[in-house]
């Protein structure tokens, strides 16, 4: 038996729920456990240790041969016996310390132990009260009567009570020292005197102080039977999709039902994109439910999420709501009784690297299902997988298919680019229509939003005299252009360059631009309207914490007459003043060799569309495209879901994709080009042999070398309806014995299930 050193929680911080469910994303998604704790706990939840430095048991010291130094620090520890590293150094006034404890242990006076501690800090606020002492009338009376003398000690006194009057609560410190004009010095003088004491309390680090309302606006018939459509959905399914046009009203449906739940004493789980979780949002359920809504988001610090944690592990009122991204999935809830998935269609709740690389989405249906909770998923543009499982009645659900408030959908016209280049009725890559189309509406005082898949200046750079297109040194693909900082960039690994004069190959100067990004769109919008103010939001404007929310704000300030952007403009933001959505070129995402490419460029072309005319008047917008006949693009126009829907699904059955099969990818990695060509060869033809099941590569991927490493991938395609444990267990087999071919030991693999 030994002692115990200590104790480190004195209740888990996490809860059995949470412990079955990353279990259960380790198996399904095929990474170590570790990985999943790793990914799911916020790292000032992990203990963190320090040295500690102690007095051995059972020694006797003869003092008369130590230094000074060491007699100060044996004497510190008769008396305290424990001290940490900074107290030594507070005692020896000094950094070097090191030496002295060297000799003390070599003497066999002092050990060293490590001690574990929580990383979180709570916040904490100093009060201050009357000392207990003088709590009755009699004391108090004598009190003053004992300050009669110490004027300014009196003053912060009487100042005490009309604030405690005033206030009705704890006092703090500062609040003292700032009612009185005393300083910190004469309120510490009352207290070591012993008339008042100082307490600590801790505070929430984020708390909501605006406006509240709590009635609610009236739903709209559709909204009602929408809302009434989930309930009875709820009936007899766990999950119910709510798939609603843009501005349809969905987040207003949101809220009744967040209310039924918490109303039953329930917590409710709101998860959203990253990216779409904005104070809009968060303020709109604030507005509502107050204090009772957390959020849980990756800018916000350590602290601040420990401190939702512990509130929803407490089951606190001010956690009923917690809001998050995908890593919200992760908080020890017990008492769920609703998740709803906002944007269920966004290919962001799939987390791709690190491990593990699990799908919110799903692995939240799991969770809710150990609480009997139910799950809401919602979307204007549902994933195939989410939509084929409502159609096969697996999910309820319930579709609402006009604007909230009479409001129209866009009406969405095409710009044919062949035509407009041939008959040279194209500035730049604005075509006439378009640039028409942004001057009524800035006429008009309305806003705009243009949208381009692309962020830089232009992807590629050739050399027109020998046709050499710079690229990056450590990956396979070319470098854009950013003319702001006149760089050429790597957009996968960060390399960059300053812009060449002369070609690295011919030495010729006739460079030039092809392709291009929201930069370049954003500085012809500039020579177009010179005295309008135009914005730009992508991954280069909105870096920092509230880089991305500044933008939004001031287009919504109306500080912005015209928004350029990327995908980010798509996320759900609800502007009423943006008449017209641009998109400058809906190809690139057309021809993007992915099997989901076609459901991905409908979803982001309807989500950016659905930003226009959000309020009284129809909003317009225009597509520029060199295929105005692709069925896609017709899809878009007619606002025809359903018609993609049933081209996708009946094209992922004959090539055998989800939701009919689920593909699990395995990445191979290595920086020697024939060991990872060989390794993935070997793989795969093992696996061939081995499973009586589609299996694809090794395939070169379209960016087929990261960081100086090379990759290769294999696919494995297993039938919806076939259990998929035994596949997954003997893929593990497979790849531990790949792993102990000596030869491939480096090659790095990676797993991904149903990925994205
Ligand atoms: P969605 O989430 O479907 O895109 P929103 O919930 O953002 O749609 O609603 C679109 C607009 O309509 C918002 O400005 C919202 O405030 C307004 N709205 C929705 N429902 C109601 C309602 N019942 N009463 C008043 N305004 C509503
Ligand atoms: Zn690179």
């Amino acid at each position: 038996a030994k002692e115990i050193h200590q104790i480190l929680d004195e209740e888990p911080v996490v809860s059995e729920y949470q412990l079955r469910h990353w279990q259960w994303i380790a198996s399904y998604y095929m990474c170590a456990i570790g990985d999943v704790y790793r990914g799911a706990m916020p790292s000032a939840l992990l203990l963190e240790s320090e040295t500690i430095i102690s007095q051995k048991q059972d020694v006797f010291a003869d003092s008369a041969t130590f230094t000074d130094d060491e007699f100060l620090i044996y004497e510190a520890l008769q008396q305290q016996s424990a001290l940490k590293i900074k107290d030594i150094m507070d005692i020896l006034n000094r950094k070097n310390i090191f030496p002295v404890i060297q000799k003390l242990i070599d003497k066999g006076i002092l050990i060293l132990q490590e001690e574990v501690q929580e990383v979180y800090k709570p916040k904490l606020t100093r009060y201050v009260r009357i000392h207990p002492n003088h709590h009755t009338d009699e004391a108090l009376a004598a009190l003053l009567e004992l300050l009669k003398n110490a004027r300014k000690q009196k003053e912060i006194l009487l100042s005490f009570f009309q604030l405690s009057a005033r206030e009705k609560k704890p006092i703090t410190v500062n609040q003292l020292v700032e009612a009185s004009g005393a300083s910190v010095a004469g309120v510490k003088a009352l207290i070591d005197k012993g008339v008042m004491e100082q307490y600590y309390l801790q505070e929430d680090r984020v708390v909501y102080t605006g406006e509240m309302n709590d009635t609610r606006p009236s739903l709209s018939d559709a909204q009602q039977k929408a809302f009434d459509g989930i309930n009875d959905a709820f009936e007899s399914k766990e999950v119910c999709l709510l798939h609603g046009v843009t501005a349809s009203g969905k987040t207003e449906i949101y809220i009744r039902q967040i209310e039924e739940y918490i109303n039953q004493g329930k917590q409710v789980m709101y998860l959203l994109p990253e990216i779409a979780l904005t104070t809009q949002l968060v303020q709109r359920l604030q507005f509502y439910f107050g204090n009772q809504v957390a959020v849980y988001h990756s800018k916000y610090s350590n602290n601040e999420r420990v401190e939702v944690w512990n509130q929803v592990l407490q089951q606190s009122d001010k956690a009923k709501i917690v809001i998050g991204a995908r890593s919200a999935l992760f908080l020890p809830f017990s008492n769920l009784g609703l998740v709803i998935v906002d944007e269920e269609h966004e290919q962001t709740f799939k987390q791709q690297d690190p491990a593990p690389r699990y799908h919110a989405r799903d692995a939240a249906i799991v969770l809710a299902g150990y609480f009997g909770a139910k799950v809401l998923l919602g979307s204007a543009t549902p994933s195939i997988e989410t939509y084929f499982n409502a159609k096969t009645a697996k999910f309820g659900l319930v579709e609402i298919t006009e604007r909230f408030g009479k409001v129209m959908m866009p009406e969405i016209e095409l710009v044919d680019l062949k035509d407009c280049y041939f008959r040279k009725k194209m500035t730049g890559h604005f075509s006439d229509a378009l640039v028409q189309a942004i001057a009524e509406a800035l006429m008009r005082g309305e806003q705009v939003i243009l949208f381009q898949n692309r962020r830089g200046y232009s992807p590629v750079m050739e050399c027109m005299t020998c046709g050499h297109v710079p690229e990056c040194p450590q990956c396979d693909v070319s470098l854009t252009f950013h003319k702001h900082k006149n760089q050429l960039r790597c957009h996968y690994c960060g390399y960059s360059m300053a812009k060449p004069t002369n070609c690295h190959h011919c030495s010729g100067i006739d460079l030039m631009t092809k392709g291009f990004g929201t930069e370049q769109v954003e500085l012809e919008l500039k020579g177009l309207f010179p005295e309008r103010r135009i914005g730009r939001m992508d991954q280069d404007t909105t870096r920092g914490k509230y880089g991305y929310e500044k933008i939004i704000d001031s287009f919504k300030n109306r500080e912005i007459d015209v928004l350029v952007g990327t995908q980010m403009l798509a996320k759900g933001l609800d502007f009423d003043n943006v008449s017209l959505v641009g998109i400058m070129n809906a190809d690139n995402m057309l021809y993007h060799p992915d099997f989901r490419a076609l459901e991905r460029s409908y979803q982001m072309m309807t989500q950016v569309a659905g930003r226009a005319g959000r309020s009284e008047k129809r909003g317009r917008v225009i597509i520029q495209t060199y295929n105005p006949n692709h069925n896609t693009i017709r899809q878009v126009t007619e606002g025809d879901y359903f018609g993609m829907f049933k081209e996708q699904v009946y094209e992922r059955k004959i090539y055998y994709y989800p939701p009919y099969f689920r593909l699990v990818k395995i990445t191979l990695k290595h920086r020697d080009f024939d060991k990872l060509k060989e390794g993935a060869m070997w793989l795969y033809k093992v696996l061939d042999q081995t499973f009586d099941l589609p299996v694809l590569g090794p395939e070169e991927p379209p960016i087929s070398r990261i960081r100086n490493e090379y990759i290769r991938t294999i696919l494995i395609k297993i039938p919806q309806d076939q259990p998929i444990g035994g596949v997954k267990n003997t893929l593990r087999k497979i790849l531990h014995s790949f792993e102990s071919v000596p030869q491939y030991r480096a090659v790095k693999t990676a797993i991904n299930v149903d990925f994205y």
